[in-house]
Parts: structure tokens; sequence; C-alpha cells
């Protein structure tokens, strides 16, 4: 059994889903499951933790935590994990999670598994699986060295987390020193978009450089609406200007991994597969038959997607009044 501690991601007062995922499959592990909660106000987030498995809850509450900052995050972190012998520690792979643990790997002279889809707990040392090559061929990692073992982990990667109503966690109020930071976050200016974030979404519904103007992405709203799903778009949709780069999935946008991927109008280019290939059901709507994403696509449907994705609403919408 491994001591595992996991740096939760909450925004506005909500825990992220993946940080439950990750809660979740540690602990139904067999794993002494720690969680590190951040921020300012934080408190009544321990009991969700607890009911997701969290055995231990270490509360770092400030107002300079109020606003995520990647070097007060990985101070804690490094201090918490430290004092506590950690054995593994794990964070998603969302841009925070990438954003301070390398910090936290750098300060404990270890080495860090990034952007995992698979681990397995051996006693108190951990392996991983993760893609590389744009998601061509996986690599089992293995760590060498004292630990503790650090990786982050692919959101929807370990499967839907499971509340058990009842459980408690045990919650431990650290004492923080804070003093002497170089950097302080003043502000998060965020696009409110209402929709859910495509990392964390079940359901991404993605158009390429084919909806031809940022107007014609209301089509993918329309059925995204009807799935709750969020919308994404390929680097060529991006450029053009056709939506924002926060939702611009691939290598240079976000990795993604929903149990549903629908490709409109998607050429299926190496770089955009690298950051939705390991979705669960892929689904494909292309004019080519010969488009690259058919090769990665579990259904695919040859068609003008103008045609094809307003059937498909209305077919969605049929089958949600029923
Ligand atoms: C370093 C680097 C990083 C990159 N990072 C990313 C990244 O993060 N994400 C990313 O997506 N790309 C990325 N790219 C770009 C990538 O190589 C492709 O250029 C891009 O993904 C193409 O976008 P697209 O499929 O929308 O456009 P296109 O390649 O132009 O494909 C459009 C597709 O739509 C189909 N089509 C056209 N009309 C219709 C219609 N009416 N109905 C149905 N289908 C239709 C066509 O058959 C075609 O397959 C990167 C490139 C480089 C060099």
């Amino acid at each position: 059994m491994a001591k595992v501690f996991i740096i939760a991601e909450q925004r506005d007062g909500r825990l992220k889903k993946a940080t439950l995922e990750l809660v979740s499959y540690s602990s139904t592990q067999g794993n002494e499951t720690h969680v590190i909660l951040l921020g300012d106000n934080v408190a009544g987030l321990a009991g969700e933790l607890g009911q997701y498995g969290a055995k231990v809850v270490h509360l770092a509450q400030a107002p300079e935590l109020k606003l995520y900052s990647a070097e007060a995050t990985s101070r804690v972190v490094t201090e918490v994990v430290r004092a506590h012998a950690a054995d593994i520690v794990l964070a998603s792979h969302t841009p925070t999670g990438r954003d301070f643990m390398p910090r936290v790997a750098g300060r404990l002279g270890v080495g860090l598994a990034s952007d995992c889809t698979q681990l397995t707990f051996q006693g108190t040392d951990l392996q991983v699986r993760r893609p590389v090559y744009a998601g061509k061929a996986l690599a089992e990692v293995e760590f060498v060295g004292p630990g503790p073992r650090l990786a982050t982990v692919r959101a929807n990667s370990l499967g839907a987390p499971k509340p058990e109503p009842g459980r408690t966690a045990e919650v431990v109020n650290l004492t923080l020193n804070l003093s002497g930071l170089k950097t302080r976050v003043l502000e998060v200016a965020q696009g409110n978009t209402g929709r859910p974030d495509v990392t964390e979404a079940s359901i991404v519904v993605s158009g390429g450089r084919s909806l031809k103007n940022a107007e014609n992405f209301k089509m993918l709203e329309e059925v995204a609406d009807v799935l709750g799903a969020a919308v994404g778009a390929s680097r060529a949709a991006v450029d053009a200007g056709y939506r924002p780069h926060r939702d611009q999935v691939g290598q240079t946008g976000k990795v993604v991994s929903p149990t549903l991927y629908v490709a409109c109008g998607i050429s299926g280019a190496i770089q955009h597969l690298a950051g939705m290939r390991t979705s669960k059901v892929i689904v494909a709507i292309n004019s080519d038959p010969e488009a690259p994403i058919f090769q990665v696509a579990d259904y695919g449907i040859v068609g003008d997607l103008f045609q094809v994705v307003p059937a498909l609403a209305q077919e969605f919408k049929k089958v949600k009044e029923h």
C-alpha cells in the first residue's frame, strides 16, 4: 500500500472532476490516499474529497492561494510531501498540473512522468503508461532512484469517479509560511462560455477548417447543447479565428480523452490525433472517404457535415425528448 498524495484542483470553490477521478482511483487501488487542497475558504470541499476516498485532506488556506500561482503551489506541495514522506505524488495533466508539477519535481530532485493514461501501483512503487510520438506508441515507464514518484494523469483515463456517501476524511490544517514569494497573481481573466472545458467534458464535438466561419460553429454548439458536450476545434479552425485557442485540441492545444469524440470536417492530421486519439469512442464526419481521421474512428459518416450535423442534432433531440 502506497502513501499517495494528490494535489486537488478547484476553481471558484468547485473541485475539478479530474481531481475526483484521481482520488477515487487511488483509493480503490487500496492506497492510503491524501489530498493537498490549496485555496482560500475552501475547507468546505474536504467533505466531498472524503466521499471520493481521501483518507486525509491537508488544507492549505491563505489569501496568497486564492488564485492559482505556480510558485506558491509548488512550494506548499514540496513541503507537505517531504514532511510526510509521500511515496507517490499525482496531479491531473491540466494546464495547472503541467505548470506546477515540473517545479515540484525540480525542488525534490526527482523525475516526473507526464500525461500518463494508466497507473499501476506496486507496493509503494508506481509504473505508468504514457502515449509517445503523438500517441502513435505507448511507453511503459518505471521510475529509478529514490522517490517520491511523480506523475501527471490525463483526465478521463482512469474511469468515472465513484462517491461513497457517508465516507469522511480527516482534515489537517497546515501552518504555512508564504513569506518571500517572488510572484503574486492579481487577477485571472477567463473566457466565460458557460460550456464545459474540452479537457473535462465526457463528450466533445469538434469542428475543423471546413466549417468555413465562426457563425457555422453554432451548428456544433446546438449538437453540443443536446448532448451536454464541449465544443472543440482543430488548429486550422482556431488559426482562422473561428474559435478561441482554449478550444483547440491537439499537440499545440489541449489533450482530451472523453467517452465520445465527434470530429466534424477534421482531416485527422497527426498533430490533431495527438490530442484526441485516446478518446473511448471516436465518430468522424467527413466528405472525403480517404480522410486519415477514418483510420482512428470507431464510426465514420462519409458526407457533407452541413447536412449530417443538423440531421444528427434533430435525431438527438428526439431521443432526448422521449
Ligand atoms: C507544429 C504543429 C503543431 C500543430 N498542432 C495542431 C493542433 O494542436 N491541433 C490541430 O488540430 N492541428 C495542429 N496542427 C495542424 C495540423 O497539421 C493540420 O493542419 C490541422 O489539424 C488541419 O485542420 P483541419 O482538419 O480542420 O483542416 P484540413 O486539413 O483543411 O481538413 C479539412 C477536412 O474537412 C473535410 N471537409 C471539407 N468540407 C467538408 C464538408 N462540407 N463536410 C465534411 N467534411 C468536409 C475535408 O475532406 C478535410 O478532411 C499543427 C501543425 C504543426 C506543424
